[in-house]
């Protein structure tokens, strides 16, 4: 069965076709300006250069169109026709309450996924778009969503309630949703192949840490907590977002500075976190090649990140009691040694203790030293296996 893996969003798609014979890739590509001047495609057979189709492409439809001819091309093709697609997994980045797992796609289900566009209201439209284009493109072919706050619905309500009048949880759903769910659900299931027992009798902090970076406590295969809330802009301090800060700088700040909501709020998302602290980069290489030669508010910025990451660990592991596995994921997760170092110095009292010369290998690797308690774990996150083996379990 093949999956056509797809990621919309605003003026952009991803996607990525894959075999699940095998589990391989078999093509993967990148939609980008829709609906704007200069659309173009860049489509990446496995194993074969990359090809850039520059067309128009005033809507989705267009751009599904244009990925399905892409894949059946005879020349930079995979498939002979589109009838070889078994199903379409989407990611769907907000479910609410309203979906716990995975569904095969209805009128029902996108009512739901319009219910959630006020607490997405970036992503949620535009992954409906996306749904909305492969029906008109591939009528007949099963569609899937799949969540990215889904695997985090099982945290019980003292996790996921705010300390504020009940009447805005009721009125508006607000509370804890958390986000990089199937991140968190692929690399928790990979852990426990990787140690050979069931998750179910598992407790594993999952610390998936790139530029939005989010910390989970899973209790014998069940979310307990997540660092993530309401937004993905709480928890860790991240790229650029501010992550936990106390709530009262926000009304102090819009008054003093005279910001608006929407500039307030993109001070936090887009001007804070270790580029707002360090005033060099967000990402992690420039802060780490600067914080080298001595820039003292780059080393600042990644101390912080490292210490509030440490913080979650040491948090989750008082939640679930202690901890079997602690796993490292995404960008910085998984190919920054010194990150791995220093969110696990000092963890020794509760069983963590990493081998430094296993920590600078690379790949799916248990980095624990010998005769550790916890199992110590770098496993690159796979988002789009993810969503293809969910809507392969739903339409087979
Ligand atoms: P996103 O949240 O955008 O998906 P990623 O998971 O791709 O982010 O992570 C991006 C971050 O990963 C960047 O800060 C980058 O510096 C870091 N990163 C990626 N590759 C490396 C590497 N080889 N060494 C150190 N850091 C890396």
């Amino acid at each position: 069965m093949k999956i056509l893996v797809i990621n919309a969003g605003s003026s952009s798609l991803k996607y990525q076709l894959i075999d699940m014979d095998n589990k391989l890739v078999m093509a993967k590509g990148l939609c980008e300006r829709i609906g704007i001047e200069g659309s173009r495609l860049k489509h990446t057979p496995a194993g074969r250069d990359s090809v850039v189709i520059e067309s128009p492409m005033p809507t989705h439809a267009d751009a599904i169109t244009l990925v399905i001819s892409s894949l059946t091309d005879s020349e930079n093709g995979v498939i002979s026709s589109m009838s070889e697609i078994g199903a379409v997994g989407h990611r769907v980045v907000h479910g609410g309450e309203s979906f716990s797992e995975s569904v095969v796609i209805d009128e029902k289900v996108k009512e739901g996924i319009r219910g959630c566009i006020e607490l997405a209201p970036l992503h949620n439209p535009a992954n409906l778009i996306g749904i909305e284009a492969c029906e008109k493109v591939m009528p007949g072919v099963p569609q899937v969503a799949v969540f990215d706050t889904a695997f985090h619905q099982t945290m019980p309500q003292k996790a996921y309630l705010y300390g504020l009048p009940y009447e805005y949880y009721q009125k508006y759903k607000i509370r804890r949703y958390g986000f990089h769910g199937t991140s968190h659900k692929y690399v928790s299931g990979r852990a426990a192949e990787m140690l050979n027992r069931p998750l179910s009798e598992l407790r594993v902090v999952t610390c998936h840490l790139g530029n939005g970076s989010s910390v989970a406590a899973i209790d014998h295969g069940r979310v307990v907590d997540t660092s993530m809330g309401l937004t993905p802009l709480a928890g860790v301090i991240m790229g650029t977002r501010c992550g936990d800060i106390d709530p009262a700088i926000v009304t102090f700040l819009m008054e003093k500075e005279g910001l608006d909501p929407k500039a307030m709020d993109a001070v936090m998302n887009k001007q804070s976190g270790v580029l707002g602290v360090s005033g060099v980069s967000s990402d992690f290489r420039d802060l780490g090649a600067a914080a080298e030669n001595g820039d003292s508010r780059a080393k600042a910025a990644l101390d912080m990140f490292y210490y509030s990451v440490k913080k979650y660990v040491g948090a989750y592991a008082a939640v679930m009691g202690g901890i079997d596995a602690l796993v490292f994921t995404a960008g910085v997760g998984e190919n920054n040694a010194a990150c791995r170092a220093a969110v696990t110095d000092g963890l020794e009292y509760m069983g963590v203790k990493i081998d430094p010369e296993l920590n600078k290998q690379r790949g799916e690797m248990e980095i624990s030293a010998p005769g550790a308690a916890v199992h110590t774990l770098v496993i690159p996150t796979d988002e789009e296996m993810m969503i293809a083996l969910d809507a392969q379990r739903l339409t087979k």
